[in-house]
């Protein structure tokens, strides 16, 4: 299949083949418009991996790169919180490959870059996704940079430096390792194999729904709550639902409900200012670092999702996270803070709103708690 990027901001069209990350007007790229197959026929049955979904995703008959670099990801359980309880269901999202959910992301990403002849890819992180990008290059037989900040967990440097891949620790915040790998982007070192910016990524975040939808036999959950940084799964998830609709699959959009950290929480302030894009903000500090994104590139993409979905976005109450993560850990889920931090949220806003809470309510387990220091 050959698909174009197409900027989101003015349009214009770029194929994958020319490595370009964004747009000539500084736009953020997206995929063009493409034909989705999905259908108990569709879904290839003996395959146990997200590419199960393979239809659902831009590519042609012929491309089967992903068998060499797929390492099972995907197809997480999905099982109640607590016994007494069958409306709030998790997904626990952290049994992957590289113990969180941004595997789905870079599995169909690396297949990409393996098919367009990159040799060497570049990406910046917070941690997770640099994972998942160090392991499945390394498996692709594909040469790795990967930048992080400086005080990034120390298990998850040495898990990425264990990949194979060359960490670069950067001085200041996240804002400035993402500088950092757009510096060596830019100077030619390699194909920015970017979460944020490469929308290959979000045609493996979107399986995240068609799991949900196979495995609860078409039944949605009424709502969806989501971690917001940069927003690659709640993009995703949208991308999903809308298809899902498109092929009359589903007759309504789930809401989502978006979780912002306390100390950094861009996004929600757009929200509640009702302001249709987003300003960048101070990052005052949070245990989620996972989602401390002061200046989400997609933020505007991600607040049309969520007021499309009717959705809301809420914040996680700080002096919650530690104590919500050893409540997890007692029903059997060892997760990181900032998946702490979802839960955190969700159970202050389930408090104020239990009763006009209809439905069932479903939340991912996005990280494992092994990875946090
Ligand atoms: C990446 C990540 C998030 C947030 O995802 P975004 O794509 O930045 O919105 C949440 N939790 C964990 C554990 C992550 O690794
Ligand atoms: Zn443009």
């Amino acid at each position: 299949m050959n698909i174009n990027y197409v900027c989101h901001e003015c349009g214009k069209k770029y194929k994958p083949e020319s490595l370009v990350f964004r747009c000539e007007c500084s736009g953020m790229l997206d995929l063009e418009k493409f034909e989705v197959q999905f259908s108990q026929k569709d879904i290839v049955q003996s395959e146990w991996s997200l590419f199960r979904y393979i239809k659902t995703m831009p590519f042609g008959e012929d491309f089967s790169l992903w068998k060499d670099i797929s390492m099972g990801e995907g197809l997480t359980p999905i099982v109640p919180l607590e016994k007494d309880n069958p409306n709030v269901l998790v997904k626990v999202d952290y049994m992957m490959p590289t113990l969180s959910f941004k595997d789905r992301g870079a599995a169909v990403l690396i297949a990409k870059a393996k098919e367009l002849g990159v040799e060497k890819v570049i990406q910046d992180s917070s941690g997770n996704a640099g994972t998942s990008i160090a392991a499945y290059a390394n498996r692709a037989g594909i040469k790795c940079d990967i930048y992080v900040p400086e005080n990034t967990s120390t298990k998850k440097v040495k898990q990425i430096s264990s990949h194979g891949a060359n960490v670069h620790l950067i001085k200041g915040n996240r804002e400035d390792t993402a500088k950092a790998a757009l510096t060596a982007v830019e100077n030619g070192e390699g194909f920015y194999a970017s979460h944020v910016y490469n929308p290959f990524f979000y045609q493996g975040t979107k399986t995240y729904v068609y799991e949900i939808y196979e495995q609860l036999n078409g039944e949605l959950p009424e709502t969806l709550v989501i971690p917001v940084g940069n927003g690659t799964l709640i993009l995703g998830a949208y991308y999903g639902f809308k298809e899902l609709l498109d092929l009359g699959m589903i007759t309504k959009l789930p809401k989502i409900v978006a979780v912002q950290a306390e100390g950094c929480a861009p996004i929600y302030k757009a929200f509640t200012e009702k302001k249709s894009t987003v300003d960048g903000v101070a990052n005052m500090g949070t245990l989620a670092e996972g989602i401390a994104i002061a200046e989400p590139k997609r933020g505007k993409q991600i607040l049309d999702a969520i007021r499309d979905t009717d959705g809301e976005i809420i914040v996680a109450p700080e002096n919650k996270i530690g104590e919500t993560r050893r409540y997890l850990a007692e029903k059997g889920f060892y997760v990181e803070p900032t998946t702490a931090a979802t839960f955190a949220a969700f159970f202050d806003y389930y408090e104020r709103n239990k009763d006009h809470i209809k439905g069932k309510v479903l939340l991912p387990l996005c990280g494992a708690g092994l990875k946090a220091d």
